[in-house]
């Protein structure tokens, strides 16, 4: 851990002893400049924790590759990275050539990256200061060889910090869903959300409510726990697209848990086509938009 610290450090040009900037010379050992050559980066988010951002992340992310498209699956959620459980891919240790960091393959087409990976013991409870977590998040963006990527899907933290802010002012976005429950209490920590990217201008891409119902497996009877429809209220409120509805299932929930999201192992389920209909609507509202002009490519300086 010290030694990551340290290498951020570097990265953020600070010498080890005082913590100043380095001067130029000294900042030699530095990996060379990373350019990530991706079409379109979405970024996840949600107010607040335990509402399925991840699992909203990893499904996407499937629902994409599984539609032909090179997808990275960035999990930035650096105090509670789940994606490696919810892959089946905790304990994996990325393969390092040269000076870059090489993505966990998950299928063809769809690679990992997760702060979990690069921590020697994940479950510690890692304390980040601000600049230390935008030193990380810069390091996860410019030393991880993707390659040539459609899309890039990024689970974010819950709300409105640093990783936010870092990835709204230095990548160029195709947008950000945001994730809730229906019930008030996480839509106020949505608005949030939602303000803040309006205010550093990144488009909206639409709001995702998710638990929206319970339908109970004994008797068919649906109990709306958290409520139901909160989100496409709200989204009609502030003008952006609702994305759509996603039950409260066990089946979801233990396909996570498992380490099988439902998308990758039961693509034609009734939930599983929930989570596609959201990718399908995203790729179009894109690609009609963003995709017409030339693929952004990424430079971190
Ligand atoms: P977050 O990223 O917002 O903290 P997670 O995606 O980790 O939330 O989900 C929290 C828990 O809720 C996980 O155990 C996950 O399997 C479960 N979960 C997420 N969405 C659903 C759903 N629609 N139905 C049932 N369980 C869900």
């Amino acid at each position: 851990m010290t030694r990551q610290i340290e290498e951020t450090r570097e990265t953020r040009g600070e010498t080890k002893e005082n913590g100043r900037p380095a001067p130029a010379q000294v900042q030699r050992g530095l990996p060379p400049r990373v350019e990530m050559d991706v079409r379109h980066v979405i970024l996840v988010l949600s107010g607040k924790g335990g509402v399925g951002k991840s699992t909203v992340s990893v499904n996407l992310a499937f629902a994409l590759a599984n539609h032909g498209r090179r997808v990275g699956l960035l999990d930035l959620d650096l105090h509670g990275p789940s994606v490696p459980k919810m892959l089946g891919l905790e304990g994996q240790v990325p393969a390092v050539i040269g000076n870059a960091i090489q993505p966990v393959p998950v299928t063809g087409n769809l690679s990992v990256m997760s702060m979990a990976f690069l921590l020697p013991n994940p479950t510690d409870p890692v304390i980040w200061r601000g600049p230390m977590k935008i030193g990380a998040i810069r390091q996860l963006l410019t030393e991880v060889n993707w390659g040539s990527l459609d899309y890039l899907v990024v689970d974010l933290p819950p709300g409105t910090g640093d990783a936010q802010l870092t990835m709204a002012q230095q990548t160029p976005l195709a947008g950000a869903v945001i994730v809730s429950t229906p019930q008030d209490l996480a839509l106020i920590d949505a608005q949030r959300g939602i303000e803040m990217f309006r205010k550093v201008n990144v488009p909206i891409l639409g709001l995702i409510e998710n638990m929206s119902s319970f339908c109970c497996p004994a008797c068919n009877h649906i109990t709306p726990i958290f409520g139901h429809g909160g989100a496409r209220d709200e989204a009609e409120r502030r003008g952006i697209p609702f994305l759509g509805e996603i039950p409260l299932d066990i089946s979801i929930r233990e396909a996570s848990d498992d380490g099988r999201p439902i998308v990758a192992t039961d693509p034609d389920s009734v939930h599983a086509r929930r989570y596609v209909a959201i990718a399908r609507q995203l790729w179009q509202s894109i690609t009609t938009g963003a995709a017409t002009k030339p693929a952004p490519r990424i430079v971190i300086e």
